[in-house]
Protein backbone atom coordinates (compact mmCIF):
# COMPACT_ATOMS: atom_id res chain seq x y z
CA UNK A 1 0.00 0.00 0.00
CA UNK A 2 1.60 3.66 -0.92
CA UNK A 3 1.97 5.71 1.81
CA UNK A 4 0.29 9.42 2.06
CA UNK A 5 3.19 11.73 2.63
CA UNK A 6 2.73 15.58 3.71
CA UNK A 7 4.88 18.26 1.35
CA UNK A 8 4.97 21.67 2.11
CA UNK A 9 0.72 21.75 2.59
CA UNK A 10 -0.38 18.80 0.70
CA UNK A 11 -1.29 15.28 1.67
CA UNK A 12 -0.22 13.62 -1.87
CA UNK A 13 0.74 9.61 -2.59
CA UNK A 14 4.34 8.62 -1.70
CA UNK A 15 5.13 8.30 -5.58
CA UNK A 16 3.97 12.26 -5.95
CA UNK A 17 5.79 13.27 -2.80
CA UNK A 18 8.82 15.38 -4.55
CA UNK A 19 11.21 18.09 -3.11
CA UNK A 20 13.03 20.65 -5.04
CA UNK A 21 16.60 19.69 -6.41
CA UNK A 22 18.02 23.15 -5.08
CA UNK A 23 16.39 22.29 -1.65
CA UNK A 24 19.08 23.38 0.90
CA UNK A 25 18.56 19.91 2.50
CA UNK A 26 19.38 18.03 -0.14
CA UNK A 27 22.11 19.97 -1.27
CA UNK A 28 23.98 21.06 2.23
CA UNK A 29 22.00 19.12 4.84
CA UNK A 30 20.95 22.63 6.14
CA UNK A 31 18.19 20.76 7.53
CA UNK A 32 16.89 19.55 11.17
CA UNK A 33 14.32 16.58 11.88
CA UNK A 34 12.31 14.70 14.93
CA UNK A 35 11.08 11.32 14.75
CA UNK A 36 7.72 10.95 17.26
CA UNK A 37 7.03 7.37 17.59
CA UNK A 38 3.42 6.20 17.64
CA UNK A 39 1.82 3.59 19.84
CA UNK A 40 -1.83 2.95 19.36
CA UNK A 41 -2.39 5.20 16.51
CA UNK A 42 -1.27 8.04 19.23
CA UNK A 43 1.76 10.42 19.82
CA UNK A 44 4.48 9.37 22.44
CA UNK A 45 6.01 12.80 24.02
CA UNK A 46 5.09 14.58 21.04
CA UNK A 47 5.73 18.01 23.31
CA UNK A 48 8.88 16.93 23.91
CA UNK A 49 9.54 16.33 20.19
CA UNK A 50 8.06 20.22 19.10
CA UNK A 51 10.02 21.70 22.01
CA UNK A 52 13.27 20.19 20.46
CA UNK A 53 12.36 20.76 17.09
CA UNK A 54 12.11 24.25 18.41
CA UNK A 55 15.67 24.20 19.65
CA UNK A 56 17.01 23.50 16.98
CA UNK A 57 15.43 25.63 14.40
CA UNK A 58 16.61 28.63 17.25
CA UNK A 59 19.89 27.07 17.17
CA UNK A 60 20.24 27.34 13.11
CA UNK A 61 18.74 30.80 12.86
CA UNK A 62 15.88 28.31 10.66
CA UNK A 63 12.56 29.69 10.01
CA UNK A 64 9.58 27.93 11.67
CA UNK A 65 7.08 26.04 9.27
CA UNK A 66 4.49 25.83 11.26
CA UNK A 67 2.95 26.13 15.29
CA UNK A 68 2.88 23.35 17.19
CA UNK A 69 -1.14 23.27 16.72
CA UNK A 70 -0.50 22.82 13.36
CA UNK A 71 2.11 20.51 13.36
CA UNK A 72 0.12 18.53 15.89
CA UNK A 73 -2.72 18.20 13.40
CA UNK A 74 -0.30 16.82 10.56
CA UNK A 75 1.10 14.46 12.35
CA UNK A 76 -2.75 13.17 13.45
CA UNK A 77 -3.87 13.29 10.09
CA UNK A 78 -0.85 11.61 8.72
CA UNK A 79 -1.37 8.75 11.30
CA UNK A 80 -4.94 8.32 10.59
CA UNK A 81 -4.44 8.56 6.64
CA UNK A 82 -2.43 5.96 6.69
CA UNK A 83 -3.94 3.67 9.09
CA UNK A 84 -1.28 4.12 11.36
CA UNK A 85 -1.31 1.97 14.74
CA UNK A 86 2.56 1.28 15.81
CA UNK A 87 5.70 2.95 14.34
CA UNK A 88 6.98 6.30 13.76
CA UNK A 89 6.47 9.73 12.18
CA UNK A 90 8.90 11.24 10.74
CA UNK A 91 8.87 15.32 10.44
CA UNK A 92 12.15 17.15 8.33
CA UNK A 93 12.42 21.27 8.32
CA UNK A 94 15.17 22.61 5.75
CA UNK A 95 15.72 26.17 5.34
CA UNK A 96 14.03 25.97 1.85
CA UNK A 97 14.82 26.16 -2.02
CA UNK A 98 17.35 28.41 -3.17
CA UNK A 99 20.55 28.58 -5.86
CA UNK A 100 23.48 26.81 -4.57
CA UNK A 101 25.30 29.38 -2.38
CA UNK A 102 27.04 28.61 0.78
CA UNK A 103 25.14 31.65 2.41
CA UNK A 104 22.04 31.37 3.97
CA UNK A 105 19.31 32.30 1.37
CA UNK A 106 17.51 35.48 1.58
CA UNK A 107 15.06 36.25 4.95
CA UNK A 108 11.70 35.25 4.26
CA UNK A 109 13.08 32.13 1.58
CA UNK A 110 10.13 29.47 3.03
CA UNK A 111 11.39 26.98 4.94
CA UNK A 112 10.51 23.16 3.64
CA UNK A 113 8.56 20.90 5.93
CA UNK A 114 8.34 17.42 4.75
CA UNK A 115 6.65 14.41 7.09
CA UNK A 116 6.14 10.61 6.30
CA UNK A 117 5.31 7.71 8.65
CA UNK A 118 6.90 4.47 8.83
CA UNK A 119 5.52 1.13 10.05
CA UNK A 120 8.02 -0.33 12.77
CA UNK A 121 7.24 -2.62 15.59
CA UNK A 122 8.40 -0.89 18.62
CA UNK A 123 7.15 -2.85 21.78
CA UNK A 124 8.00 -6.14 20.53
CA UNK A 125 11.07 -6.54 19.11
CA UNK A 126 14.26 -9.01 19.07
CA UNK A 127 16.48 -6.73 20.22
CA UNK A 128 15.12 -6.33 23.45
CA UNK A 129 14.91 -10.14 24.19
CA UNK A 130 18.51 -10.90 23.52
CA UNK A 131 20.50 -7.48 23.59
CA UNK A 132 22.06 -5.94 21.60
CA UNK A 133 26.10 -6.22 20.79
CA UNK A 134 27.81 -2.64 20.26
CA UNK A 135 31.15 -1.84 18.68
CA UNK A 136 33.18 1.12 19.83
CA UNK A 137 34.09 3.96 17.32
CA UNK A 138 35.67 6.92 17.48
CA UNK A 139 33.09 9.73 17.29
CA UNK A 140 33.38 11.88 14.23
CA UNK A 141 31.04 13.85 14.05
CA UNK A 142 30.76 17.68 14.03
CA UNK A 143 30.68 19.66 17.88
CA UNK A 144 27.00 20.58 17.84
CA UNK A 145 25.56 17.26 18.52
CA UNK A 146 22.69 18.54 20.10
CA UNK A 147 21.04 20.21 16.70
CA UNK A 148 19.07 17.52 15.19
CA UNK A 149 20.38 17.95 11.85
CA UNK A 150 19.62 15.76 9.25
CA UNK A 151 23.73 15.76 8.67
CA UNK A 152 23.48 11.85 9.36
CA UNK A 153 26.37 10.56 7.04
CA UNK A 154 29.23 9.75 10.00
CA UNK A 155 26.17 7.78 12.00
CA UNK A 156 25.10 5.47 9.14
CA UNK A 157 28.67 4.79 8.55
CA UNK A 158 29.26 4.11 12.14
CA UNK A 159 26.79 1.88 12.25
CA UNK A 160 27.84 0.30 9.26
CA UNK A 161 31.12 -0.22 10.74
CA UNK A 162 29.40 -1.84 13.75
CA UNK A 163 27.40 -4.13 11.21
CA UNK A 164 30.73 -5.12 9.53
CA UNK A 165 31.87 -6.52 12.78
CA UNK A 166 28.99 -8.43 13.38
CA UNK A 167 27.45 -6.06 16.11
CA UNK A 168 24.13 -4.60 16.23
CA UNK A 169 24.98 -0.79 16.85
CA UNK A 170 28.03 1.37 17.53
CA UNK A 171 28.71 3.63 20.35
CA UNK A 172 30.99 6.88 19.68
CA UNK A 173 34.26 7.40 21.52
CA UNK A 174 35.63 10.61 21.99
CA UNK A 175 38.52 12.49 24.69
CA UNK A 176 38.01 8.31 25.53
CA UNK A 177 35.16 8.78 26.97
CA UNK A 178 31.76 7.48 25.40
CA UNK A 179 29.31 10.24 23.72
CA UNK A 180 26.23 8.35 22.52
CA UNK A 181 25.27 5.52 20.16
CA UNK A 182 24.53 6.50 16.61
CA UNK A 183 21.23 7.20 17.20
CA UNK A 184 20.74 6.85 20.70
CA UNK A 185 21.67 7.77 23.97
CA UNK A 186 24.10 5.26 26.00
CA UNK A 187 24.34 4.65 29.72
CA UNK A 188 25.64 1.56 32.19
CA UNK A 189 24.36 0.31 35.35
CA UNK A 190 27.22 -0.19 38.10
CA UNK A 191 27.41 -2.75 40.22
CA UNK A 192 25.60 -0.88 43.06
CA UNK A 193 22.51 -0.18 41.04
CA UNK A 194 23.56 3.35 40.12
CA UNK A 195 22.43 4.66 36.27
CA UNK A 196 25.28 6.62 34.53
CA UNK A 197 24.61 8.32 31.42
CA UNK A 198 26.50 11.40 29.60
CA UNK A 199 25.32 14.75 30.50
CA UNK A 200 23.99 17.54 28.45
CA UNK A 201 25.88 19.37 26.58
CA UNK A 202 27.07 19.60 23.11
CA UNK A 203 28.54 16.57 22.60
CA UNK A 204 25.32 14.36 22.89
CA UNK A 205 21.50 14.80 21.86
CA UNK A 206 19.25 15.71 24.30
CA UNK A 207 17.23 12.54 24.04
CA UNK A 208 13.72 13.08 24.52
CA UNK A 209 13.52 9.20 26.18
CA UNK A 210 16.48 10.14 27.99
CA UNK A 211 14.82 12.88 29.55
CA UNK A 212 12.14 10.42 30.52
CA UNK A 213 13.53 7.47 31.67
CA UNK A 214 16.24 9.66 33.97
CA UNK A 215 12.67 10.87 35.31
CA UNK A 216 11.36 7.41 35.90
CA UNK A 217 14.58 6.08 37.39
CA UNK A 218 14.55 8.52 39.93
CA UNK A 219 11.20 8.52 40.80
CA UNK A 220 12.01 4.99 41.12
CA UNK A 221 14.30 5.05 43.83
CA UNK A 222 17.47 4.81 41.25
CA UNK A 223 20.51 6.77 41.69
CA UNK A 224 21.15 8.58 38.66
CA UNK A 225 24.96 10.39 37.96
CA UNK A 226 24.80 12.05 34.80
CA UNK A 227 28.42 12.31 33.49
CA UNK A 228 30.81 10.20 30.85
CA UNK A 229 32.30 7.35 31.34
CA UNK A 230 35.12 5.34 29.79
CA UNK A 231 34.88 2.48 27.51
CA UNK A 232 37.03 0.34 30.59
CA UNK A 233 34.33 1.10 33.07
CA UNK A 234 31.32 0.44 30.41
CA UNK A 235 33.26 -2.72 29.99
CA UNK A 236 33.08 -3.87 33.93
CA UNK A 237 29.29 -2.60 34.00
CA UNK A 238 26.66 -5.12 35.82
CA UNK A 239 24.29 -3.81 32.56
CA UNK A 240 24.22 -1.21 29.86
CA UNK A 241 21.39 0.01 27.88
CA UNK A 242 20.31 2.81 25.28
CA UNK A 243 17.12 4.78 24.35
CA UNK A 244 15.51 6.39 21.92
CA UNK A 245 12.08 7.33 20.56
CA UNK A 246 11.94 3.85 18.75
CA UNK A 247 14.47 1.80 20.87
CA UNK A 248 12.18 2.79 23.63
CA UNK A 249 15.04 1.32 26.53
CA UNK A 250 17.03 -1.34 25.05
CA UNK A 251 19.57 -3.92 26.59
CA UNK A 252 22.86 -4.20 25.55
CA UNK A 253 24.91 -7.28 26.50
CA UNK A 254 28.15 -6.94 24.55
CA UNK A 255 31.08 -4.08 24.16
CA UNK A 256 34.19 -4.53 21.62
CA UNK A 257 33.44 -8.23 22.18
CA UNK A 258 33.57 -8.35 25.93
CA UNK A 259 30.27 -9.53 28.07
CA UNK A 260 28.34 -7.06 29.99
CA UNK A 261 27.21 -8.51 33.28
CA UNK A 262 25.90 -11.94 32.64
CA UNK A 263 25.46 -11.45 28.68
CA UNK A 264 22.08 -10.93 28.88
CA UNK A 265 19.07 -8.25 29.79
CA UNK A 266 19.06 -6.87 33.26
CA UNK A 267 17.18 -6.52 35.46
CA UNK A 268 17.41 -2.66 35.71
CA UNK A 269 17.00 -2.21 31.89
CA UNK A 270 13.92 -4.31 31.78
CA UNK A 271 12.23 -3.03 34.59
CA UNK A 272 13.21 0.56 33.13
CA UNK A 273 11.46 -0.49 29.68
CA UNK A 274 8.13 -1.46 31.25
CA UNK A 275 7.96 1.49 33.29
CA UNK A 276 9.08 3.53 29.75
CA UNK A 277 6.10 1.82 27.63
CA UNK A 278 3.60 1.94 30.56
CA UNK A 279 4.00 5.58 30.70
CA UNK A 280 4.20 6.14 27.18
CA UNK A 281 0.94 4.05 26.71
CA UNK A 282 -1.00 6.81 29.34
CA UNK A 283 0.48 10.09 28.13
CA UNK A 284 0.33 9.37 24.43
CA UNK A 285 -1.65 11.78 22.85
N1 LIG B 1 21.35 10.48 20.14
C1 LIG B 1 21.34 10.50 18.81
C2 LIG B 1 22.60 10.78 18.08
C3 LIG B 1 20.14 10.25 18.11
O1 LIG B 1 20.12 10.28 16.76
C4 LIG B 1 18.97 9.93 18.83
C5 LIG B 1 17.69 9.59 18.13
N2 LIG B 1 17.15 10.65 17.46
C6 LIG B 1 19.04 9.93 20.25
C7 LIG B 1 20.25 10.20 20.86
C8 LIG B 1 17.83 9.62 21.08
O2 LIG B 1 16.93 10.71 21.09
P1 LIG B 1 15.37 10.47 21.31
O3 LIG B 1 15.23 9.75 22.61
O4 LIG B 1 14.81 11.84 21.37
O5 LIG B 1 14.89 9.67 20.15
Amino acid sequence: MSRTVYVNGDFVPEAEAKVSVFDRGFLMADGVYEVTTVIGGKLVAFAGHMARLARSLAELAMAAPAGEAELLAIHRRLVEMNGLDEGLVYLQVTRGVADRDFAFPAAGTPPSLVLFTQKLAVLERETVRRGIRIALVPDLRWSRRDIKTVQLLYPSMAKMEARAKGCDDAWMVEDGLVTEGSSNNAYIVTHDGRIVTRHLGHAILHGITRKAVLGFAVEAGLVVEERAFSPDEAKAAKEAFITSASAFVTPVVEIDGVRIGEGIPGETVRRLRTIYIAESLATAI
